[in-house]
């Protein structure tokens, strides 16, 4: 077959691939958003047929044999053109595919979905010993899934793969170290200080329908593009791309808390804005994709943090917002951007202020790391859980729902991702600091409201790529350096430095 012919069958292949993937993520958003409870089970039923036509296509032989025609064609000569990296990514998503059996990526699948149900209603009701068989089952399979999938020095390293290609647990431990002891100095310092901020006047009265209006405006100021999106309620914060011109956000509001709905909503407007700026002619290829979950978090954490909780940032959006709710009349602006930028050690990840994040991560890696080389058994884990949290954050859970079992990710088999946060959080500080470098400091435009020049910055150096490089090395070629740590600890150091008069 002719390379130009095996490119065109395999683009439409793909194509055809990714529209029935739009559907199933259309379907995921209802289900996560509006469903009527009564429509789960159908909705399970749809997602069960939906995953196996998908997995048959993924792992269809036509895709080999497509793959082989166009190996060394001069159509894949330039590693970087569009087609080129099209056939490679769709190499590597092929392979990851065919190497997993399909019996183990049906049990796989149940075992995530029973996972997430049990873990859902287990965790209300705080009992781990029944959790901790669906816990050792997931671990159990996904050690089968990173032997069939492959590594090259450790089983980590092949789940890792999934969500940031070419990082590798020994990398991450070396960065997780060095971010570890510098947070753990800002922290202390932090507690030491007589700076305390007001953090009351975040739960005063704010009007739910008004918080609306408000992420509205504050998110299509920024350039989330709402005639291209959406923002609608829900428990548990999402962004979800059904295709180019529909890229949508949730959010979760509290008629008692100002702090979730906003800055909720400014996280997931930096992924749809990070979606919304990829290459639409691309969509459906590798080249119109998001490159990892580090880099789609850095781009959340990037508008959330550096520019969501700066003090230029307020200067431009503080009068708007004090004039819309009562509870913030007579509160100075300088009290609210120290309020927002409240350090304080706590059990929730979730709820963790910028300083303290990255060690609920750590804290995560290191368990995952341990689970998966052997060195910590299921049984185990509540009690490293404490232990750590005790040694890194001086807190101790007071039960396992705000412990161990916190998050819904280990009872959805999702092993491997809670690194990916802190890679954002780095990724985001080194790419603002290049931007700064670039555009000049960024606090003057956005007390200006002038945010197009730092998202046409990520438009051309980040979202625009697509999947051309992988993730450390279009880092690399963004900011002239691989990622390290040391801008998100200068970025911490000064921001809290100054606001804790440290
Ligand atoms: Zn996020």
């Amino acid at each position: 077959m002719k390379p130009e012919r095996a490119y065109d069958e395999l683009r439409r292949f793909q194509l055809e691939t990714a529209y029935y993937e739009s559907l199933g993520a259309l379907a995921a958003w209802d289900q996560r958003t509006y469903i009527p409870r009564k429509g789960h089970a159908h909705r399970a039923r749809q997602f069960a047929a939906l995953a196996q036509l998908l997995h048959r296509r993924r792992t269809d032989p036509r895709i080999g044999e497509w793959l082989d025609a166009l190996e060394g064609s001069p159509l894949v000569a330039d590693p970087e053109s569009p087609a080129a990296v099209n056939v490679r990514e769709w190499r590597r998503d092929y392979e990851r595919a065919v190497r997993v059996p399909e019996k183990l990526a049906v049990a796989l699948a149940e075992a995530k979905s029973e996972g997430e149900s049990a873990w859902e209603s287990l965790r209300a009701k705080n009992n781990w010993t029944a959790f901790k068989p669906y816990l050792k089952r997931l671990l159990d399979l996904q050690r089968e899934y990173a032997e069939a999938v492959g590594y090259e020095t450790e089983p980590y390293d092949a789940l890792l793969e999934d969500y940031e290609p070419g990082e590798r647990a020994e990398r991450l431990t070396r960065l997780f170290d060095e971010l570890g002891a510098a947070t753990r100095r800002l922290l202390e310092g932090i507690l030491g200080s007589s700076v305390r901020p007001p953090t009351e006047v975040l739960h005063r009265d704010f009007p739910v329908a008004t918080q609306r209006e408000v992420v509205h405006e504050v998110t299509a100021a920024l350039g989330y593009n709402l005639e291209g999106g959406r923002i609608d309620p829900t428990a548990h914060p999402f962004e979800l791309s059904v295709g180019p011109g529909d890229v949508r956000i949730t959010t979760r509001y509290y008629p008692d808390y100002f702090n979730a709905a906003f800055f909720g909503s400014v996280h997931e407007a930096g992924h749809a804005m990070y979606e919304q700026g990829l290459p639409a002619e691309h969509w459906g290829s590798p080249m119109g994709q998001a490159v990892s979950m580090g880099v789609h978090e850095s781009q959340s954490r990037l508008w959330e943090n550096m520019v969501g909780r700066s003090l230029g940032f307020w200067r431009r959006f503080y009068p708007l917002v004090q004039a819309r709710f009562a509870a913030l009349a007579g509160v100075p602006l300088e009290d609210f951007h120290l309020a927002v930028n409240a350090v304080k050690p706590s059990l929730i990840r979730v709820e963790a202020d910028e300083v303290t994040y990255n060690l609920h991560i750590l804290i995560r890696f290191e368990l995952e790391l341990a689970l998966f080389r052997g060195e910590l058994e299921v049984d185990d884990l509540p009690g490293a859980w404490n232990e750590k949290y005790r040694a890194y954050l001086g807190v101790t859970p007071p039960d396992y729902k705000d412990g161990v079992m916190q998050d819904v990710h280990w009872g959805s088999g999702l092993f491997g991702y809670f690194p990916t946060y802190t890679l954002g959080n780095v990724y985001a500080a080194q790419l603002f600091a290049r931007a700064e470098a670039e555009l000049g400091p960024q606090e003057p435009a956005f007390e200006r409201g002038e945010f197009a020049p730092l998202l046409e910055w990520m438009r051309k150096k980040i979202h625009a790529h697509g999947r051309r490089y992988p993730p450390r090395r279009l880092v690399e070629e963004a900011t002239g350096e691989p990622p390290t740590a040391i801008y998100l600890i200068h970025y911490l150091e000064d921001r809290f430095g100054a606001l804790y008069d440290l």
